[in-house]
């Protein structure tokens, strides 16, 4: 079993739960502690239910929950040495329990297999990620804050059963929006934020019989819209082949509804989140 729940995805914060067959993992802390127990209530969660945090890379909105989450609900940490690097050397600094992703071969945390590869952006170092269910075999890809994509990274997304990717801005509303010209040009940049075109062309690049369903992520509020984003994913993945009606965009201000894939033939499902 697989299970994607997106708690919330934007320049104000991100963090999404994994769900495997034997464990859960949290991918990004990006927002406080109250915040984001509050959002895993809202998913009919728990913090002691997640075995470790998984950061892309030290960016607030990333991992500024990240220490403080260690500390209080003892997760350990992943991530990339120089990422953890850059967390210690923050006002939050280093967690109280963190482990350096091994340079070589996958890690495994949490009852998944997980690869990394490095994407551009303008961090220490920012991770693309892949968890593999270890006990069925399925798999997810997660990537976040990727300025382009790099030579190596569709081959790593290869066989996915779930896509979480930025899908981050229009690059016409980028142009002609509100943003000062040096802002533009960071996050048009290579080492930005994927817009809707080029998250796109990746998807497309991971179409296969048993993709079950894209999460698009990190969308902008000032130059996006989940309309424009989802347009522009459905038709990258029509042109590929890939036509199920299986793409969702996930909110900043609240948890998406969970995503499952069962396997490679089983229907993708949203559940409703259970409220309260
Ligand atoms: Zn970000
Ligand atoms: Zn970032």
């Amino acid at each position: 079993m697989l299970r994607v729940t997106v708690l919330g995805s934007g320049s104000r914060g991100n963090a999404v739960l994994i769900d495997g067959s034997d464990g859960s993992v949290l991918v990004d802390a990006g927002f406080g502690l109250r915040a984001l127990r509050r959002r895993l209530q809202m998913a009919g969660r728990h913090p002691e239910e997640i075995e470790a945090l998984v950061l892309t890379h030290e960016h607030l909105d990333h991992a500024s929950g990240a220490a403080a989450a260690s500390a209080r609900w003892g997760w350990p940490v992943h991530a990339s040495a120089d990422t953890l690097a850059a967390l210690a050397s923050s006002e939050g600094g280093a967690p109280a329990r963190s482990q350096a992703f091994t340079p070589a071969g996958p890690t495994v945390i949490g009852g998944f297999q997980l690869e990394h590869g490095g994407v551009p952006h303008d961090a220490a170092d920012c991770r693309a990620l892949v968890f593999t269910d270890t006990r069925s075999g399925a798999r997810v890809g997660v990537v976040l804050d990727a300025g382009h994509v790099p030579d190596g990274l569709p081959a790593m997304l290869s066989r996915l059963d779930l896509l979480v990717l930025e899908s981050n801005h229009d690059a016409d509303m980028l142009a002609h929006g509100p943003y000062p010209w040096m802002l533009k040009r960071r996050i048009s940049g290579g080492s930005g934020h994927l817009s809707n075109v080029a998250a796109a062309a990746l998807a497309a690049g991971c179409v296969h019989r048993g993709l079950q369903g894209v999460m698009l992520a990190h969308l902008s509020e000032t130059n996006n819209t989940p309309a424009m984003a989802l347009a522009c994913m459905r038709d990258g993945l029509r042109r590929a082949g890939w036509c199920r009606d299986a793409i969702w965009a996930s909110p900043q201000r609240e948890p998406h509804a969970p995503v499952t894939a069962a396997g490679a033939t089983a229907p993708v499902t949203a559940a409703q989140l259970s409220l309260f």
